[in-house]
């Protein structure tokens, strides 16, 4: 007969904590002011940098980097111009409002996004595969390395986020609070310091033996805190705190975190 180890988390309530840190995830990165500006910023000075390289400086390397960064310089424009459009949405978003961003504009930010992660392929292929690239034109060789390399950053951002949330819940959670913006989902610190806190018993808690958030099993008499939403939605008090931090509502089912 199958029977569930008292052990072993139930995945429903794991695959459910997961699912919410995702939709917390895309929040932040939506309403993060600190993000947009720093990307905003990345990008001028890549547009900037590029078309001084490409105006002024050698730019017959021997393969077509020219046009590969002229094509990136386009795409980096375009994606300025999206930004720019969606401000107003992000500051709604901020202001707690559920918001339905115009359906067109999102096509367009796949589009460009598809377009430049595409565009990456050729550009590496035409710069591993030119020996003399740096001898022809070294700038406009160093200013293609340099994009390469913003290149992978950019794939690699998203595929770290996405790795941890699936393997080590805690390492994603630090992330999301780094990048938290503004929003008004975070608990206050009033409501953190008075969570409520009790002792483990096994007995008495009945529920998943595992702390869903950090996957470790509770130790009798272990500080946990007991949600108000579900007698077994609980979790270790440090770890239900720092959740909290990026998100005021039940990791499992989502209901509003509420003080007494
Ligand atoms: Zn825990
Ligand atoms: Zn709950």
């Amino acid at each position: 007969m199958e029977e569930t180890s008292p052990l072993s988390p139930s995945h429903e309530s794991q695959q459910q904590v997961r699912r919410n840190l995702f939709r917390t995830y895309e929040h932040k990165i939506y309403t993060s002011y600190l993000l947009i500006t720093f990307s905003v910023i990345l990008t001028f000075t890549k547009i900037i940098s590029t078309a001084y390289i490409l105006a002024y400086q050698e730019t017959d390397s021997g393969a077509p980097l020219f046009l590969w960064n002229l094509v990136n310089i386009i795409l980096d424009i375009i994606y300025l111009i999206l930004k720019a459009f969606r401000m107003p949405y992000v500051k709604r978003a901020r202001n707690g409002e559920e918001v339905d961003e115009f359906i067109i504009l999102q096509v367009l930010f796949i589009i460009q996004t598809t377009c430049y992660v595409i565009w990456q392929i050729p550009g590496n292929v035409w710069y591993w595969r030119c020996d003399d690239c740096f001898d022809n034109a070294p700038a406009l060789t160093a200013l293609t390395l340099a994009n390469l390399i913003l290149g992978y950053l950019y794939l690699l951002g998203p595929a770290f986020l996405v790795v941890s949330i699936c393997a080590c819940l805690p390492v994603a959670i630090i992330f999301v609070m780094f990048i938290s913006g503004g929003s008004q989902m975070p608990a206050s610190d009033d409501m953190l310091n008075s969570l409520s806190c009790e002792e483990y018993d096994s007995q008495k808690h009945v529920g998943d033996a595992i702390c869903t958030i950090c996957a470790v099993e509770y130790c009798p008499r272990e500080k946990i805190t007991v949600m108000q939403c579900d007698s077994r939605h609980f979790f270790h008090t440090e770890c239900i705190k720092a959740w909290l931090k990026i998100n005021a509502n039940c990791p499992i089912c989502r209901a509003p975190y509420i003080v007494d």
